[in-house]
């Protein structure tokens, strides 16, 4: 493999972050009145590949209720990245293929990072995507002044955050997009309590690891237990103010749809209930789901239409329909992009379209027993 042992940027704390998106961005706060969703969308990595490679493409989404927000400057094209850098085309090769090639051809890998990918406009677009998440933030509380259910937000952004620790890049993320978000919504406008549910299949380390002594900002994330990068331990719940208000689950491999859904019933609700928070974030990551080749759940597209809509009604009953949803992980295009548009449709109230997309067949038994000792098990320890 073809390295060059050069980093991007020298790591920024949080608030330097703050700073130079606040000189950067032009960032505009739209929400169309009567809209239930809100997508933000910059360069079009994701929106183009998923309208490529979606049979439904996005646009099939009831278009009258839901608008992107035009909202960056970006001095930066996606037409500057290598032309071999055709990610609908890497859906049927292993990922890091595909990236050992890319890396032939001019990407940066950024040593140390374990492992995290750049082009010389990496640095700038993830300033656009940690700026995407502040945007939809303001969006989202200005919203929930006048409404009593504002829009939803969703951050599709690349690169993804939730690996990103507070000193560097790590696990293809640059910056903590969340965490970010997060010290946002509570130094602009006061939202004290953020609720962070993280259900990429991966831990969200970095996210974890810049509020573990946090008492104010719950971290919870579900991930599949053994995976990248290896923390996110059943027993690592926070440390001392914050002790309790982090809850890692691991799920056994092969945990499916019905796994999730008693995660969601037994865990997430009760645990955001007893937090009571004034906003709630979702680092939604769709390598969870059974076709994704970098891990071995069993998610399904309709797991995530269920999440989506059960995550929206908790945050009408909980803290007004403040919630913002942010892309991470998911390497098989197909389901990243059916899992995508589902969820936008559990925010618009519309039916799943998950049946024209999941195929029973290739599922197999889910390790329900396993399943349940981790849910009595984390339901012991949190108090739940
Ligand atoms: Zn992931």
């Amino acid at each position: 493999m073809a390295r060059t042992n050069q980093t991007t940027q020298p790591s920024m704390s949080i608030n330097q972050i703050l700073t130079v998106i606040d000189n950067t961005q032009s960032i505009v706060n739209t929400v169309l009145p009567g809209s239930d969703s809100v997508a933000a969308t910059q360069n079009p990595a994701i929106t183009t590949n998923l309208s490529v490679v979606a049979p439904i493409p996005a646009s099939n989404i009831n278009s009258n209720d839901s608008t992107q927000v035009p909202m960056f400057n970006v001095n930066s094209s996606m037409q500057d990245r290598p032309s071999n850098l055709n990610f609908s085309d890497s859906t049927q090769v292993p990922l890091f293929n595909a990236m050992d090639k890319a890396s032939v051809e001019g990407l940066i890998f950024i040593e140390g990072s374990g492992p995290t990918y750049a082009t010389e406009t990496t640095f700038q677009e993830s300033l656009i995507a940690a700026g995407a998440g502040i945007s939809l933030v303001d969006s989202v509380v200005a919203a929930s002044r006048i409404r009593q259910s504002p829009p939803l937000g969703f951050a599709l952004i690349r690169p993804p955050g939730h690996h990103a620790i507070p000193k560097g890049p790590m696990g293809f993320c640059v910056f903590g997009n969340v965490a970010v978000a997060a010290r946002h919504a509570q130094r602009a406008h006061g939202l004290k309590r953020v609720f962070i549910i993280d259900f990429d299949v991966h831990h969200g380390n970095g996210t974890c690891d810049a509020f573990y002594d946090d008492p104010d900002i719950f971290f919870l994330s579900t991930h599949q237990d053994g995976s990248y990068p290896g923390t996110g331990k059943i027993d690592e719940v926070g440390h001392g103010r914050g002790e309790g208000a982090t809850l890692n689950l691991p799920l056994p491999g092969g945990s499916g749809d019905s796994a999730m859904r008693s995660v969601f019933e037994e865990v997430i609700v009760p645990c955001a209930q007893r937090f009571k928070p004034d906003i709630i974030l979702v680092s939604a990551g769709y390598d969870g789901h059974v076709l994704d080749p970098l891990a071995s759940l069993q998610f399904t597209t309709n797991t995530y239409y269920m999440l989506a809509s059960n995550i929206k009604q908790l945050a009408r009953e909980l803290c007004g329909g403040r919630c913002v949803f942010f892309l991470e992980g998911g390497y098989n295009l197909q389901s990243l992009s059916y899992s995508v548009a589902d969820s936008f449709r559990a925010f618009l109230g519309e039916r799943s379209s998950s049946s024209q997309f999941d195929d029973p067949a290739i599922l197999y038994e889910e390790p329900s027993a396993k399943v349940k000792q981790a849910i009595q098990r984390i339901k012991y320890i949190h108090s739940l």
